[in-house]
This record gives C-alpha cells, structure tokens and sequence, in this order.
C-alpha cells in the first residue's frame, strides 16, 4: 500500500526534548516510570477507545503474567522465542532458598538457583482470551467480542522510547467464522482513521508483519504480508521515514480456533482477528505531535481525550 500520510504535519518535536516531562528512566532500557502528563494522555485514550466498544462486547482486564503452558501452546514460543519473559522463583527447601540468598549476600550470582514458574509475562492482551473461549464450549451464532487490555513484556530492550520492554496494551478480539472477522477487520481499520483523525495525528495505514523469530521466520513474514494477515496504523513519532506502529489490525485465521478446538455454531473451526492499540506509542506520538503544553493541543485532540 505504502501510501501518502493523511493530515501531514508541519514537524514532530524531538522526542529526546520532552522525554524528562513524560517517561523517567529507571535504569533499564525500555522500561520506565510514567508522569503525572503522560497518564492523563493513557487514561484519556483507555476512556476514548471505550466509546468505540460495540454492544455485546465482553470486557475482561487481564493481569501482567499468565500461564506458560497457554503460552506454548499457542506457538508464542516457536514463533518469538526471543521476546518472551518468563517468571523464575527460588523454590525448595528453606536450606536451598537460604544458600540462594547466603550467595548473594557473599557478592557471588545468586540467579542459578532460580527455577521457571507455570507462569511468564504476557506478551499479548488477546492470549488468555482463545483458552477462556475454548472453555465454555460452543459460541452463539454471532461469535464472540471482547474487549481485554493488560500490561505486555517483550525482550526487546532499546534505547527509543518508542520501543518499550513493559507497555499497555488494549484490544477488541473477535471470535467467529471467516466473514465475521473479515467485516471486523475491515470495519476497524475505518474507524481507526477518523480516531487519529480526532486526535490530530498524521497516519497511514500499512502491510505489516511480525518480526518472527531466526531465517525460517523471515519467510513466515513475508507470507504473512502475501496473505495480507496484518496492516498497521503507522504515525511518525520519530520521522516519517519510519513511522512508528501504534495499532495493529490482525488476522489469525484458524489458528487459535485450531489450537484450542473453538468452534462455531454451526460446529465449524473458528476464526480470529483481533485490533490492538500500543497505548504508550499513542500517547508519545500524541506528545510528539503536540507538544507538552495541553492547552496547545488542537481542540479536537483535547475533547476526545477529556483534557
Ligand atoms: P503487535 O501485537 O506486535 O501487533 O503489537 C500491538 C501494538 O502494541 C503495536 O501496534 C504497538 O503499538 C504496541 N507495541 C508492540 N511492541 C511494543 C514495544 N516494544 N513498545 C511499545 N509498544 C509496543
Ligand atoms: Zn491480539
């Protein structure tokens, strides 16, 4: 597609100026505390992208961690071997959990004791949602939507701001046969133009793909672009020579049906698709666009986000 960037803007603020007012570092690249200003910005768009919730829409809060055992079998692992975090907790007895911490103390690395846990950091706000749907059995004739967000870990640390280790993540996944996730898709990626356009930002929407993991996900990339599975809402925070993603508008086919034995009414292997929103990203790119000073922000921009 690659097309033009609607409503262009004259510049983007260097990012670097105005980090101090918004993400403070923590010491660890890619992860950071988060102002007063850049939380207004988050909760304004977590109560913006509530209004765009469809009528029958399931809202669940998913927390940071969950089961590593749904996490393989989804494929994550095969898939991003490099991105996932996963939980490691000292257990046994109290002498071995004592010789842990005596080696610490001793100024020798203590981390070799520790052992994996059933859980790890979610890297996706949509994972628990296809086990959770499997378990109730048969869905309704419409399918199933949901809206569910939670706190995301990917092992990519860096030093662009844009490029977080922990972030926000909200989505609207939708459950049902290849047609109702088709007009989902379709049905989101216009909507998802008059929302930038209401938030003032310049945007083009774009094939995308995963970055899967090693040379044999290189060509799991580019099929994915063939078979069009993902596009993004592309907004330069940084340039406009590489735009930063800030939605995706994604198509699983059956594989998490597949995976989890989902079906539809009619008995057939469900489908998938989901739309999610890096809310760090908007909201960096809405202070990239704008500025820090709210009462600068173009009116639109400020109404939709209740500043
Ligand atoms: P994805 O599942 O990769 O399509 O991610 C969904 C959205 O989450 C992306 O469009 C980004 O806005 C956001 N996102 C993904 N990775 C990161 C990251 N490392 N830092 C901040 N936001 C991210
Ligand atoms: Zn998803």
């Amino acid at each position: 597609m690659n097309v033009a960037f609607k409503q262009p803007i004259e510049t983007t603020r260097k990012l670097d100026s105005i980090a101090e007012a918004l993400l403070l570092p923590s010491g660890i690249d890619g992860v950071y505390a988060r102002t007063a200003s850049f939380e207004r910005v988050i909760d304004g768009l977590t109560d913006l992208i509530a209004q765009y919730r469809e009528p029958n829409t399931e809202v669940l809060r998913f927390p940071p961690v969950m089961s590593r055992r749904q996490v393989e079998k989804s494929g994550y692992l095969n898939s991003f071997p490099h991105f996932l975090g996963c939980v490691s907790c000292l257990s046994g007895s109290e002498a071995e959990i004592h010789s842990a911490v005596d080696c610490h103390e001793a100024g020798e690395d203590w981390t070799p004791s520790l052992s994996a846990a059933d859980l790890v950091l979610s890297p996706a706000a949509c994972y628990p949602v296809y086990p959770l749907v499997a378990s109730r059995g048969q869905m309704p004739a419409d399918g199933l939507l949901f809206d569910v967000a939670c706190d995301c870990f990917r092992r990519e640390p860096s030093k662009m701001l844009d490029r977080l280790q922990s972030f926000r993540m909200r989505e609207y996944v939708r459950v049902g046969t290849p047609r109702q996730i088709d007009e989902f898709r379709r049905r989101w990626m216009k909507l998802a133009e008059g929302f930038a356009a209401r938030l003032g930002l310049s945007w083009r929407i774009d094939h995308a793909s995963d970055p899967f993991f090693g040379r044999g996900g290189k060509l799991m990339a580019v099929s994915q672009v063939e078979q069009a599975l993902k596009f993004e809402l592309l907004i330069p925070v940084h340039s406009t020579e590489q735009p930063t993603a800030c939605m995706s508008f994604n198509y699983h086919r059956d594989h998490f049906g597949t995976t989890w034995n989902i079906r539809t009414a009619t008995g057939e292997i469900a489908h998938t698709g989901c739309v999610a929103f890096g809310l760090d990203r908007l909201a960096l790119a809405l202070f990239a666009s704008h500025g820090l000073d709210f009462a600068a922000w173009p009116a639109t921009a400020r109404k939709a986000l209740s500043l």
